[in-house]
């Protein structure tokens, strides 16, 4: 990229860019390493303010907003190409009793704790979000329907394995409850279906004890190998120019 001509700099010195810059600042973000208002720095600047407006202070993890875009480039996917992909949503049980005990601030160490542990326990490739309070999500593109309990279970035992230092001399011990569901292959959801079939199973969790994963049942796609292959014709004329 280049920068602009010098021409167009006063115009570009007009941008009313002082609250932006306060507020990367006060996020701890690091500004970019370019010429001050050269393209490359604008840019910088928006991609800056982009990845704060996605993040969740508290965990650095993604936030809601940014995750119901991921799930919507997710069933996209799995629209197109029929990849299985899994959501899975949990919850901190009886969290309110780690408020109350031990405090706001405990509440906050165990919050940020669990998030690095579910982020750790996940692929690289899968996006782990704080969607409320002491809930999560994750997102696992290309996940066969038999490695779905698998990974429940490995998140689920790295968060109980957890020894919590809050604060001098107080260890905390949590864990969480999961419900798991999957994208319907070759037809298109929405982000706000996926999410209330995986909730489903979270509440199913929770009603049955808690600290344990549910899934929805896996339904089989009825659509032939034959109709996948038409669909797929389909599409490519579709995406052909004219
Ligand atoms: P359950 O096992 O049924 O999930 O019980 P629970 O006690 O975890 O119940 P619930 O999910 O309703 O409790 C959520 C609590 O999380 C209530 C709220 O005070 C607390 N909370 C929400 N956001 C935050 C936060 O950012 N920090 C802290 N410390 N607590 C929060
Ligand atoms: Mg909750
Ligand atoms: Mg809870």
């Amino acid at each position: 990229m280049t920068a602009p001509p010098s021409s167009s700099l006063p115009a570009l010195r007009q941008l009313k860019l002082d609250d932006a810059l306060a507020l990367l600042d006060q996020a701890g973000a690091l500004l970019p390493d370019a010429e001050p208002y050269s393209v490359r720095w604008l840019q910088g600047i928006i991609d800056a303010l982009a990845d704060l407006t996605s993040r969740d202070p508290l965990t650095g993890l993604v936030n809601r907003r940014s995750f119901e875009m991921a799930l919507e480039r997710e069933i996209d996917r799995v629209a197109r190409a029929g990849e299985p992909a899994l959501l899975l949503v949990l919850d901190i049980d009886h969290f309110k009793k780690v408020n109350d005990s031990h405090g706001h601030a405990a509440g906050d160490v165990v919050i940020r704790t669990v998030a690095e542990a579910i982020q750790q326990a996940v692929r690289p490739m899968d996006t782990v979000a704080r969607t409320g309070g002491e809930e999560f999500a994750v997102v696992l593109p290309n996940c066969p329907s038999s490695f779905g309990p698998t990974v429940a279970e490995r998140v689920r035992s790295s968060v109980e394995a957890l020894s919590i230092a809050v604060s001098h001399g107080v260890v905390l011990s949590v864990t969480v409850s999961l419900g798991g569901a999957y994208a319907p292959q070759w037809v298109r959801s929405s982000p706000l279906l996926w999410m209330e079939r995986a909730d489903r199973q979270l509440y199913r969790a929770k009603a049955e004890g808690r600290n344990r994963a549910c899934f929805e049942p896996q339904v089989d796609s009825v659509v032939s190998a034959d109709e996948k292959s038409l669909l797929f014709a389909s599409q490519l004329q579709e995406d052909q120019p004219t």
